[in-house]
């Protein structure tokens, strides 16, 4: 590459092709199918891509990198867009790009500063894709698809919205430049079955954040605020579900918050 690796953009390129191989390979792509490609870079994970005969849109913040993007790719069904990724408004990526609920799929080596807050912006502003196949951290592979006694924020945002998965474990050596942690290619399915009312919504959310936020963490000192109970009746409710006063949120499943959230 003629261009220095911007580090502050995440710039590990992917050089192992049997990684990349497998990211498609996850991704199941169809020539019929649109795939949204977040920071194809030097193209390496693009150029696989194409091979399926997906139409493929390909969004790249780095101004320095779209003009080889362009000239490599000017043959095929690929639109290459200069864009922070996060920035995109859900018009455009409606009117655009004719993205609906469950018509497209994310595939991305994603810059690792982003994952959180892509992830998060689809599954609250997106249309839902299919699915998305993500490179991320292996620490954030991990805390995504934790389960009690090692419950987070993250796992369970991630897991209200979606169901993920391991596709493989990445050697940090399959990048150029070398980085220092090492990553796993994830997929997430968006699923609905949880789904709840936009209010309850919005109470889950709070509550978590809340149990997860304080310092002490037994749901008996962090819940009454919230959920607007005094310490007795926190008690009552955390009993109909089984839980005690002296539960942690790390050891709670996804089912007991839901459970919680909609008895209130
Ligand atoms: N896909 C290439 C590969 O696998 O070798 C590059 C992956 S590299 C980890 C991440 C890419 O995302 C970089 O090209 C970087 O410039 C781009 N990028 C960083 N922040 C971005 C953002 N907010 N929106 C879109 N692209 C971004």
């Amino acid at each position: 590459m003629k261009i220095a690796a911007k580090k502050s953009l995440g710039q590990n390129f992917l050089i192992n092709q049997g990684i990349i191989d497998k990211i498609i390979k996850a991704g199941e792509i169809y020539p019929e199918d649109i795939i949204i490609e977040v920071g194809p870079g030097t193209g390496n994970l693009t150029r696989t891509l194409i091979e399926t005969g997906a139409r493929v849109i390909a969004i790249e913040k780095d101004h320095r990198l779209i003009e080889d993007l362009e000239a490599e790719f000017s043959a095929v069904q690929i639109e290459i867009v200069e864009a922070d990724v996060l920035e995109l408004k859900t018009e455009t990526l409606i009117e655009n790009w004719e993205l609906r609920n469950g018509n497209y799929k994310i595939i991305a080596n994603l810059p690792y500063y982003i994952t959180s807050h892509f992830i998060r912006t689809v599954f609250e502003e997106w249309p839902q894709p299919l699915h998305m196949v993500l490179m991320v951290q292996k620490e954030v592979a991990k805390r995504i698809l934790a389960k009690p006694p090692e419950m987070n924020l993250l796992a369970l945002s991630v897991q209200y919205y979606a169901q993920p998965e391991i596709i493989t474990q990445v050697s940090r050596g399959s990048f150029r430049p070398i980085p220092t942690v090492d990553s796993a290619v994830i997929r997430l399915t968006p699923r609905t079955e949880y789904s709840l009312p936009v209010e309850k919504e919005a109470l889950f959310f709070s509550i978590l954040k809340s149990a997860f936020g304080g310092k002490r963490k037994q749901l008996i000192n962090t819940l009454p605020p919230i959920i607007g109970k005094n310490k007795q009746g926190t008690a009552e409710l955390l009993a109909q579900i089984g839980l005690t006063p002296q539960t942690r949120p790390e050891t709670v499943d996804l089912a007991h918050w839901l459970i919680l959230v909609n008895s209130l």
